[in-house]
């Protein structure tokens, strides 16, 4: 079976909501994958930063065998001996007091919006279906109908109407028009500390601050949406760390457990949590044993092998290599830890058609927005394995150049 055979099947039998590359891919280990006829290719994605632990990471996959022999699911209608641990570990690891947790993304941010609305009327008193939420333009947050409702993309939104009502947006990085947007009503600010998927927006210095001290003199609840810019990417657990201040709500997900399933969760204060009841709110698959197990361990992974100082370490040796990069197609490059981008020229004719190129050179990324390629290794990497997708991102640019 060849790649064409899998390609073709998948546009005969699959929805088309995704646009990928060209490439099968069939197997996977650290940070390397391999396709249908055996190409061997560096992952520059990670899944979009949910495989920082690199491919198949043999402690994380131990934990999924080892766990899914034991006991993989419950419901939450009677108690397993996995969530109490990990809920636990989790809140060591971070600072903070609850988690709630969920599969992906998209059901941790809804669990974060709801908690903002319980807490909003019952603990700052808004009247009764009045709670509003201010989130920044250019967003990303997932796609269930509620995050859609307050994205900017007109793309994201097109024949899913009526929205959720009850979100704001305003400029990312303007500190003012979050001041103004504020009113007694205001529930909560929802920001992406990095806007990722916008094409690797970083805000001014100081803003995430700034907005933080903000929400506080307002009774505003800070809610920093840290699924792709947490747990190291960036160089710290979260990426609110580098303006040294904790979050009222933090939401992650994506390598949460290593890329081997899918967990993601909210963590906050007891104060804030405690605002679910039982019957409140819930999830099937939320907090199951298997879940647990596989986060735990992945975590420990996290942690014992430093992905934060080795994103830090790696993220500015490579940062100092793409900057020092001459193309007349090159408008920007930007990053932190290691989530890179480099923004092209509006003259460089897309981002797609370099990254089919560095697909052809053994490299895998994938454009974010038109004109931004997105690069973001797993936290694994090495100083000779940047080397040598250097080469090939060097080489790209020359020839299309
Ligand atoms: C990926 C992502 C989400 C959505 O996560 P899913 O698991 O795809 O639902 C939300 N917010 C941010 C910042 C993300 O990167």
């Amino acid at each position: 079976m060849d790649t064409k055979f899998y390609v073709d099947m998948e546009d005969i039998y699959g929805a088309h909501n995704y646009h990928p590359l060209d490439v099968v891919l069939i197997k996977g280990k650290g940070i390397w994958v391999w396709d249908a006829e055996d190409n061997k290719y560096l992952d520059f994605l990670s899944a979009y930063s949910a495989v920082n632990h690199g491919h198949c990471h043999p402690r994380v996959v131990k934990a999924v065998s080892d766990q899914a022999k034991q006991l993989t699911l419950t419901s939450r209608a009677f108690r397993n001996n996995q969530w109490p641990l990990m809920a636990k570990e989790l809140c060591d690891l971070t600072g903070y007091e609850m988690v709630l947790a969920m599969n992906s993304g998209a059901e941790a941010v809804e669990t974060a919006l709801k908690a903002a609305r319980m807490w909003g009327y019952q603990k700052k008193g808004i009247p009764e279906n009045q709670a509003e939420v201010i989130t920044c333009e250019n967003n990303f947050h997932g796609r269930t109908i509620t995050i859609i409702s307050f994205s900017t993309e007109e793309h994201y939104k097109k024949d899913f109407g009526p929205f959720t009502p009850g979100f704001i947006q305003i400029p990312y990085g303007d500190i003012e028009e979050l001041e103004k947007a504020i009113t007694p009503n205001t529930a909560a600010f929802l920001v992406e500390p990095i806007q990722a998927e916008a094409g690797i927006i970083i805000p001014p210095e100081g803003y995430l601050k700034k907005a933080k001290q903000v929400c506080e003199k307002n009774n505003v609840l800070f809610i920093a949406d840290e699924i792709q810019t947490g747990l190291g990417r960036t160089g710290k657990l979260f990426a609110c760390e580098h303006e040294g201040f904790q979050p009222d709500m933090a939401v992650i997900g994506k390598s949460l457990a290593g890329g081997c399933y899918a967990v993601s969760a909210v963590v906050s204060s007891r104060e804030i949590l405690s605002v679910f009841t039982p019957g409140s709110h819930g999830s099937t698959f939320g907090a199951n044993p298997l879940a647990c197990a596989v986060a735990r361990e992945a975590l420990k992974v996290m942690q014992e092998e430093q992905f934060n100082d080795n994103a830090v370490k790696q993220g500015t040796y490579f940062l100092n290599k793409l900057k020092s990069l001459k193309s007349k197609y090159i408008k920007q490059v930007r990053g932190k830890g290691l989530l890179i981008g480099i923004e092209l020229t509006p003259e460089a004719g897309g981002a797609r058609r370099f990254c089919e190129a560095l697909m052809n050179e053994g490299l895998l990324c994938k454009e974010t927005h038109e004109n931004v390629i997105r690069f973001a290794p797993p936290l694994i990497i090495k100083k000779k394995e940047l080397d040598w997708a250097f080469k090939r991102v060097k080489k790209v640019f020359r020839e299309i150049d």
